[in-house]
């Protein structure tokens, strides 16, 4: 696997790793090779063009001392012989030439040897140019493109998320579920019926929240968190709570994991009745997640001090002495 035509391997390079290195070296000097260039013009090539790319490759791993060997002597034979391979004798020792010291980076070269004393060690150059352990979460947030923030992401992924649903209203804000609609895309001669209403095939903006069961569900979360949305279709629904739940407050952190919640129990009891797991009625679904955030806010690190009472008897949450606040990191 290559990146920026580099290999990506976590371990050290080998010899045979480094072959396309040294292939594109001598390529280069095919390329380049050319009987009218003073020495002057072959040493600018070497500077300018050949060294930069075993630089590039060792800006970000270590290059055996074989394969930097084998490129120094393909450089030394185009510089005084016009050729990458042809043998002839060096006018000048490579290692006292005086003009190298001008050009830094020819002395730096050597630093890219191996020293048998030392353990190995892999690193990376970031993208701003920092040198770090090499580990893999470091290297894939190096090389990921930094997409553009999504208008919901506040609305799925927030710290005090539960895990489980936060995935799936992640799926359903994607309309990414296996509803009924897109199963049917695949086979069309499936007779799908919605297992909560069976009064059509379900779709996301049917289970979310169009219709009775799910309406009534959502209804009553509204009114038990106080979310001020009157829409009941689901892409309007998404935009309105992206607008409504923003900030650090105990009530909107509360609306968010309603909100997921709602999304998560629908979809479980859609799947449990689909299925044949079981058949809970509206009202038992609601009180199981009601439960279910309640336990949840109870258990938020930090305890209860940003609930002000009228919360706390809501949810039924005992008074308890605690001195961090829920949104301390
Ligand atoms: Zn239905």
């Amino acid at each position: 696997m290559r990146y920026l035509g580099i290999p990506l391997i976590s371990t050290r390079l080998f010899v045979r790793d480094c072959k396309r290195l040294v292939d594109k070296v001598r390529s280069r000097i095919s390329d380049w090779r050319n009987k009218f260039l003073s020495y002057a013009g072959r040493l600018q090539l070497i500077s300018s063009v050949l060294y930069s790319i075993p630089v590039y490759w060792a800006s970000c791993l270590l290059i055996p001392a074989e394969t930097i060997k084998e490129i120094e002597k393909m450089m030394k034979n185009f510089l005084w012989n016009c050729d990458e391979s042809k043998k002839g004798r060096a006018k000048i020792a490579w290692s006292t030439v005086y003009w190298i010291s001008l050009i830094p980076q020819f002395n730096d070269f050597q630093l890219h040897v191996l020293d048998p004393l030392v353990a190995d060690k892999v690193l990376w150059r970031k993208r701003d140019g920092k040198i770090v352990e090499f580990d893999i979460q470091h290297v894939w947030n190096d090389l990921r493109e930094d997409g553009q923030m999504v208008p919901w992401v506040h609305l799925v992924w927030f710290k005090q998320r539960i895990q489980r649903h936060s995935f799936i209203l992640w799926l359903a804000i994607h309309e990414r579920l296996n509803t009924q609609d897109r199963m049917r895309f695949w086979d069309s001669n499936k007779n799908l019926n919605c297992s909560l209403c069976n009064s059509q095939p379900d779709s996301h903006s049917h289970l979310f929240f169009e219709f009775p069961f799910s309406s009534l569900v959502w209804k009553e979360v509204k009114d038990k968190v106080e979310i001020k949305s009157d829409s009941f279709v689901w892409r309007n629904i998404v935009e309105d709570l992206q607008l409504l739940l923003k900030g650090k407050n105990i009530r909107i952190l509360i609306m968010k994991i309603a909100f997921a919640a709602s999304v998560y129990n629908i979809w479980r009891e859609r799947n449990s009745r689909l299925f044949k797991k079981g058949k809970n009625m509206e009202n038992k679904v609601i009180l199981n997640f009601f439960e279910e955030i309640r336990l949840k806010l109870i258990g938020l690190k930090g305890g209860f001090l940003s609930f002000d009472d009228d919360v706390k008897r809501k949810w039924g949450i005992p008074v308890g002495e605690k001195v961090h606040d829920v949104f301390d990191d």
